[in-house]
């Protein structure tokens, strides 16, 4: 990866990646929760946080896992998997963050992708 996406198309259907700097820009529900991510299939958007509550940049290799963490979240609403999964499941939520660490390790790992530096400034 050169760059940080701006689209991923997942299934086939290609949603924006959007990329914010706070909790309160990922969480579309405003559920006061602190989010590093979130799928909006409604509008096919992903967004990505790039800060810590403290300010701090996150590490490429969160980014890449909660990448892949949204993309597990389309592929299951897409294909109904483990009976929709729009409702925050803890159960959901842990089985598909475990996939998406293992997933951003091996590809990282084995130099299978090359991660960027993260996103200089948040687009919208
Ligand atoms: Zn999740």
């Amino acid at each position: 990866m050169k760059s940080w996406p701006k689209t991923m198309t997942v299934c086939g259907i290609p949603y924006s990646v959007v990329y914010v700097s706070s909790a309160a820009e990922v969480d579309s529900d405003n559920q006061a929760l602190d989010l590093w991510g979130q799928a909006d299939h409604s509008l096919s958007q992903i967004r990505l946080r790039t800060h810590s509550r403290k300010g701090a940049a996150i590490s490429p290799e969160q980014m890449l896992a909660t990448l892949l963490h949204e993309a597990l979240h389309a592929m299951f609403v897409q294909h109904k998997l483990l009976k929709v999964d729009l409702s925050g499941n803890a159960d959901t939520e842990d089985f598909i963050d475990t996939f998406a660490h293992l997933w951003a390790d091996l590809l990282v790992r084995n130099g299978i992708v090359e991660l960027p530096a993260k996103p200089k400034k948040k687009s919208k």
